[in-house]
């Protein structure tokens, strides 16, 4: 019932896989829990904040070497972890005096640090500890400190999803309309759903400044807690990723009136229509126009350089959630690879759709797949590399598939013109890695041969390409530097004044 095969003129909506649905006990799923959707994917990429988990300290697993949402205050959110530690005892006697003196220590171990969130996990849930009472009491005793508490303990919802959903509506609720952003710009957004992986936000920022546009605040990469307060000063919401955070976008509609836009950042073509409706919405198509001709001449023939190679290769798409539609189609246009199979860890049935639309005919699509099944799916199919998570992507390494990790990248950024040719790169590498080649010989049994020389890359991808491909003087390899971010964060641009005006 969770998987389906894509046939020739398939009616979807009766053909889809059923999602969202309680993981069956004993089975190994991939997900995550409510916890670590609110906290390890939306939480956390808040920079100038402490991040506590009051629980044990084995629900912080997924923090240090698993993420990779940079910050520009040198990473402060990425490198320390706190959690209260809570341990049988305190699961008896309760864990409330525990919890506040952590809270004391935190801050006087980062007295430069005045802002704070704490998540609640399923041991401090189900002992009743109320964690709104003591961060109110904190607030009461330290009066430059702020506090943000998020109820969604590990049980609460079938997976990850379940967590963005609830820190989305407490933000709002709590925390949005309790600070007021100075505003500079007649043109003024939140980017929403953007975690700043390996420095997206800082590429898709450069674009909108280039156009004039203040990002207010960015939910939740690289953001500043007090811009997030500020969110209600708006005039639009450009949101990235709808599977986690269409919420609070939705909310602010309602409550302040803000319109949801819609973009997505991955791939020449969506991106260029994103920066086109940004521009149309405020009456600035000329700018956005200028950087998508500058952007395009610039990296398209790297794109296509990679595309010529690529073509054909079996790819399975099996990220979390929204990557799913974001890159079936755009990935098999704009990189020639044929998506052969969706999955969805914590997708919901909307991303199904969309990803089985997108993808090519006699596509597998199977939602929260169990670890055996993903093995399965594999040796049956024999892609040429998988774009998933980290704990199936090892089980594929085990079995001589390629993988990226599809949510927290290998040289990213992958946003942006530039960085959909660092993916496209990426793809190329993990394909073409001359390491293949000895991979698949059993030298318990086989001979290794040394009469011939290594074969590099070049000789692997260029081996049936046409004469006219191989020696292009259009088409050239990735060109950019090995860390492109600074360059993007650090660029300087016109003060709004100096820019057009908005037709009226
Ligand atoms: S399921 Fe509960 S105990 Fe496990 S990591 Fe999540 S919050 Fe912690």
């Amino acid at each position: 019932m969770h998987a389906v095969i894509k046939g020739p003129g398939e009616d979807l909506t009766s053909a889809l896989p059923l999602g969202y649905q309680n993981t069956i006990p004993g089975s190994i799923t991939e997900r995550g829990c409510a916890y670590c959707g609110a906290k390890h994917v939306i939480g956390t990429p808040m920079k100038d904040v402490i991040h506590l988990s009051h629980g044990p300290i084995g629900c912080t697993y997924d923090t240090w070497q698993t993420k990779r949402y940079i910050s520009d205050n040198d990473n402060f959110q990425l490198k320390y972890t706190f959690a209260s530690d809570m341990q049988e005892k305190h699961v008896v006697f309760g864990a409330t005096k525990l919890l506040k003196d952590n809270i004391k220590e935190a801050f006087r171990a980062f007295p430069h640090m005045k802002r704070m969130t704490i998540y609640q996990t399923c041991a401090s849930a189900l002992i009743g500890d109320d964690i709104n009472a003591i961060a109110a009491e904190v607030m009461e005793e330290m009066p430059d400190v702020d506090i943000f508490v998020c109820n969604s303990p590990g049980f609460k919802g079938p997976s990850q999803s379940g967590g963005h959903h609830t820190i989305n509506i407490a933000w709002l609720k709590d925390k949005v309309g309790t600070f007021e952003t100075e505003i500079t710009s007649d043109y003024v957004i939140n980017y929403v759903g953007e975690y700043n992986i390996q420095g997206d936000q800082d590429v898709m920022h450069n674009y909108f400044r280039r156009m004039g546009i203040q990002v207010l605040s960015t939910f939740t990469g690289n953001g500043s807690y007090d811009d997030l307060r500020g969110m209600h000063r708006a005039h639009l919401n450009v949101l990235e990723c709808a599977r986690s955070a269409e919420y609070i976008c939705n909310e602010l509609g309602v409550k302040y009136g803000i319109p949801r836009l819609d973009i997505d950042g991955f791939g020449f073509e969506p991106l260029s229509n994103s920066l086109r409706k940004v521009g149309l919405f405020f009456g600035i198509e000329d700018p956005a126009q200028a950087i998508i001709d500058e952007e395009t001449a610039r990296w398209k023939p790297e794109l296509d350089w990679y595309k010529e190679r690529l073509k054909g290769k079996k790819v399975c798409l099996w990220p979390g959630g929204s990557k799913l539609w974001h890159w079936a189609h755009v990935i098999h246009e704009e990189m020639g690879v044929d998506v052969i199979s969706v999955y969805t860890k914590f997708g919901h049935q909307q991303d199904m759709e969309k990803g089985i639309a997108r993808c090519e005919e006699g596509a597998l699509a199977i939602d929260d797949p169990k670890e055996l099944e993903g093995l399965e799916i594999m040796l049956k199919l024999k892609p040429d590399i998988i774009f998933t998570g980290k704990r199936p992507g090892e089980v594929a390494k085990k079995i001589r598939v390629s993988y990226l990790n599809a949510h927290a990248y290998h040289n990213g950024p992958w946003k942006g013109y530039e960085g959909w040719v660092r993916f496209a790169h990426d793809i190329y590498n993990a394909i073409y890695s001359p390491i293949h080649q000895l991979a698949f010989v059993d030298i318990s049994k086989e001979e290794i041969p040394t009469d011939k020389g290594f074969v590099t890359q070049r000789m692997l991808s260029d081996a049936t390409l046409s004469e006219d491909v191989v020696s292009s003087t259009r088409l050239r390899r990735y060109t950019g530097k090995y860390d492109c971010v600074p360059d993007y964060a650090n660029a300087t641009h016109p003060s709004f004044e100096g820019l057009p005006v908005a037709v009226e």
